[in-house]
């Protein structure tokens, strides 16, 4: 099984004993990404003809791209001959009917993103990286092998991901969704003995008050999607009496795994990330904000991001203990959504992740260019929307409103909801920005 010689492969032979090791492996790593992305995709020979590679000094003079470009040039950036517009319509049509699993063709895992810009980006990922990933936070993680066999529940969001068939003796994956009631989650864990938990510490919250009735302790919780701060990850490894890690990942890449300190470091084997300051330099000392996380992807050949600039930005922290030589992370910023909560008409409450109520949003149509969602103690919903085409703002309402009405329905939720149109401008710090603001004391409802 590839991915279980990938973990033996990662914990013992692929260290690397210096920075300058790192930096050596990476360029040649970034030579032959570029050589690849030159030969196959016209996008990239187009931009990087007569450009190469010696050091970094010569990354630095390649052309950074965002998510506008590569959604404009996705047919000719891709190197296996996809369209956006089929892609799209998979993509879409899947969320529709929450098959949120499965592949592309058998051999792609689509990935949808909102974003800052409110637009949808389209990430495509090779079936056979995707199903190794998640060995490379197993194997960074520091978790004994005595821990053996790994039973893993991943409480899968929305969308995406895909490693639906990984069922060996010494390591199982199981799956249910973030929508699924506590208690469930719990009777789950019992009968299918899990000693590894994966969900966004929101869900982790949630499962607080219950916690007492896992009757065998986890043996490590594996948190993603959202920051993890300090408090948290402290509080929940004390209810739940196990090492909580986390680990840091996107429809771009995987950006970085937890050490068995605990703390974050860049793969920096799997992802070159540039951390630059307003005026393009490259930012190296802890502590220190930067302004742009540009990322070049090493693995994902389907879809080459070259220079790709991020909407999460990250500080970097001191070098750790643990003698690895990756970067590590103090901080991510961004991300930083609430959950939005609702009545359900039994009286009892539900939640709704903000990513969920996102891709309703996003895929009831193409003319969104932003978007916000306040919620307030009453469980009501203000939905502000910025029309790309200002003469079909009606339509747009009418296509938002049916389609939320729909959903919350599904959960047995009847809301009031309010939806209006009017310009969003996003602030300078971008990492301050909240798409989605629920007023506080609703929680304790
Ligand atoms: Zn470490």
């Amino acid at each position: 099984m590839t991915g279980l010689s990938d973990f033996f492969q990662l914990i013992i032979h692929r260290r690397f004993s210096s920075r300058k090791t790192i930096e050596r492996y990476q360029i040649s790593q970034l030579q032959s990404l570029i050589g690849f992305a030159k030969q196959n995709s016209p996008f990239y020979q187009e931009t990087l003809s007569d450009l190469s590679i010696n050091d970094f000094s010569d990354l630095r003079k390649l052309p950074i791209i965002n998510k506008t470009v590569m959604m404009e040039q996705f047919d000719r950036l891709n190197t296996v001959g996809l369209k956006k517009d089929e892609v799209m319509a998979v993509a879409v049509e899947k969320e529709l009917n929450k098959d949120y699993l499965g592949y592309y063709k058998d051999e792609f895992v689509l990935g949808l993103s909102s974003g800052t810009s409110g637009n949808k980006g389209l990430y495509i990922t090779p079936k056979s990286l995707t199903q190794r990933l998640p060995f490379v936070f197993l194997a960074r993680s520091g978790i004994p092998l005595t821990c053996l066999p790994f039973r893993i529940l991943f409480m899968l969001r929305v969308f995406s991901q895909g490693f639906n068939d990984i069922n060996s003796p010494l390591i199982s994956l199981k799956y249910l969704s973030t929508m699924t009631p506590v208690d469930h989650i719990i009777a789950q864990i019992n009968q299918q003995k899990i000693n590894i938990l994966m969900a966004p510490p929101s869900l982790c919250r949630l499962l607080i008050p219950v916690a007492h009735k896992i009757k065998k302790p986890l043996k490590m919780i594996v948190t993603y999607a959202e920051v993890l701060e300090k408090e948290e990850k402290i509080r929940l490894s004390e209810v739940f009496l196990c090492r909580v890690i986390e680990i840091y990942q996107g429809s771009e890449g995987q950006f970085a795994s937890a050490c068995s300190h605990g703390n974050l470091h860049i793969n920096e084997d799997l992802i070159v990330v540039e951390l630059l300051d307003e005026q393009y330099l490259p930012v190296t000392r802890p502590h220190v904000a930067s302004s742009h996380m540009i990322v070049t992807n090493l693995v994902n050949r389907a879809q080459p991001l070259i220079r790709y600039e991020m909407n999460d930005l990250i500080v970097l922290d001191d070098p750790c203990p643990c003698g690895s030589h990756f970067r590590t992370i103090e901080k991510i910023l961004g991300r930083n959504d609430d959950i939005l909560y609702f009545k359900k008409k039994d009286g009892s409450i539900q939640h709704i992740f903000p990513d969920l109520f996102s891709r309703w949003i996003i895929t009831s149509s193409e003319n969104i260019r932003e978007y916000k969602v306040i919620q307030s103690q009453d469980h009501s919903l203000k939905i502000i929307l910025d029309p790309i085409l200002k003469r079909e703002t009606n339509e747009l309402i009418r296509q938002v409103s049916e389609r939320l009405h729909t959903e919350l329905s599904g959960y047995d939720i009847e809301s009031a909801f309010e939806i209006r149109c009017e310009p969003i401008s996003l602030p300078i710090n971008r990492s301050k920005y909240k798409r989605f603001e629920v007023e506080k004391e609703i929680r304790k409802v």
